[in-house]
C-alpha cells in the first residue's frame, strides 16, 4: 500500500505544563495543520468581554473547566463545514462527555481523527515546570527559573522590572489545574488508549523539546490518514 501523503487529523492531549501547546504550534507549522484551540477561543471571548467571555472568565482564572455544552457549541461555530485543512485539536475533548461529542462533530463536519496523541508528563514534573514561570508585568517577556532564567535574578532582561508570577500560575491554581486534569481529562486519555489503541499513541513528554517533537513527528507519519 502506498503511504498516505496527507497527515492525519490529530487530537493532542497533555496536562498543563506538559508543553502540549508549544508542541502543537510546532507541529501545526511543520505539517500545515489548522490548529483548533478551545482555550484560545475562550481567551479571545474573555478579551472581547462578550456573552461567552463574561460567563467563562471566572472558570478560566480558577483553572476549572467550562461547561461541556458551551465548549461544544463554541467548537461547532468555529469549525468550517467540510474542512479542507488537516485539523489539530489542542484542548478538546477534555471530559468523558465531550469525547463522544467529538464523534458527532466528525460526522457532521465530514472529517475523521486519525491520531490521539498524548504528551505524557508526570504531575510532579508538570508542577515543577509551571512553578518556575515568571513574567515581566511591563513588557510581557516570559522566563523560567530553571530553563530560561533572567540574567539578573528576579528582574526582566529587557527593562529591569521586577518579575512576577502570573495569576494563573499561583501554587493553588497550578494544583487545581492538575487535579482537574487527573479527574476529568485523564479518563478520556485512558479511554482512547484502551478502546482505540490503533489510533492512540503516547510520547514521553519529559524529554527535551526536540526529542518530544521527533517522537510526535514519527507518530504522525506512522498514523494512517483516513480520507475525508
Ligand atoms: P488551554 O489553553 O487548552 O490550557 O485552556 C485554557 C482553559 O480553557 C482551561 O483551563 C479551561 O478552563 C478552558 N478550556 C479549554 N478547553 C476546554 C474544554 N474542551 N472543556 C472545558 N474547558 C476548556
Amino acid at each position: 500500500m502506498s503511504r498516505p501523503s496527507l497527515p492525519p487529523n490529530v487530537v493532542i492531549f497533555g496536562r498543563p505544563g506538559s508543553g502540549k501547546s508549544s508542541l502543537a504550534e510546532r507541529l501545526a507549522t511543520e505539517f500545515g495543520y489548522l490548529a483548533v484551540r478551545t482555550g484560545e477561543f475562550l481567551r479571545e471571548a474573555v478579551q472581547r468581554q462578550d456573552f461567552v467571555g463574561r460567563r467563562v472568565a471566572q472558570a478560566l482564572a480558577r483553572g476549572e473547566l467550562v461547561d461541556d455544552e458551551l465548549i461544544v457549541n463554541l467548537l461547532r461555530g468555529n469549525l468550517p463545514d467540510h474542512p479542507t485543512d488537516r485539523l489539530l485539536f489542542d484542548g478538546f475533548p477534555r471530559t468523558l462527555v465531550q469525547a463522544p461529542l467529538l464523534g458527532d462533530i466528525e460526522s457532521e463536519k465530514g472529517f475523521k481523527i486519525g491520531l490521539f496523541l498524548e504528551i505524557a508528563v508526570s504531575r510532579e514534573v508538570a508542577i515543577a515546570r509551571m512553578s518556575g514561570r515568571r513574567v515581566c508585568p511591563a513588557c510581557g517577556a516570559t522566563y523560567h527559573l530553571l530553563n530560561q532564567p533572567p540574567r539578573t535574578p528576579g528582574h526582566c532582561d529587557v527593562d529591569g522590572s521586577p518579575l512576577e508570577v502570573r495569576r494563573d500560575d499561583s501554587t493553588e491554581v497550578i494544583r487545581q489545574r492538575q487535579d482537574v486534569y487527573d479527574r476529568q481529562t485523564m479518563p478520556v486519555v485512558l479511554y482512547y488508549g484502551v478502546h482505540d489503541p490503533d489510533r492512540f499513541h503516547a510520547v514521553n513528554g519529559e524529554q527535551s523539546m526536540d526529542a518530544v517533537l521527533a517522537d510526535a513527528r514519527e507518530a504522525i507519519r506512522n498514523a494512517t490518514a483516513p480520507s475525508g
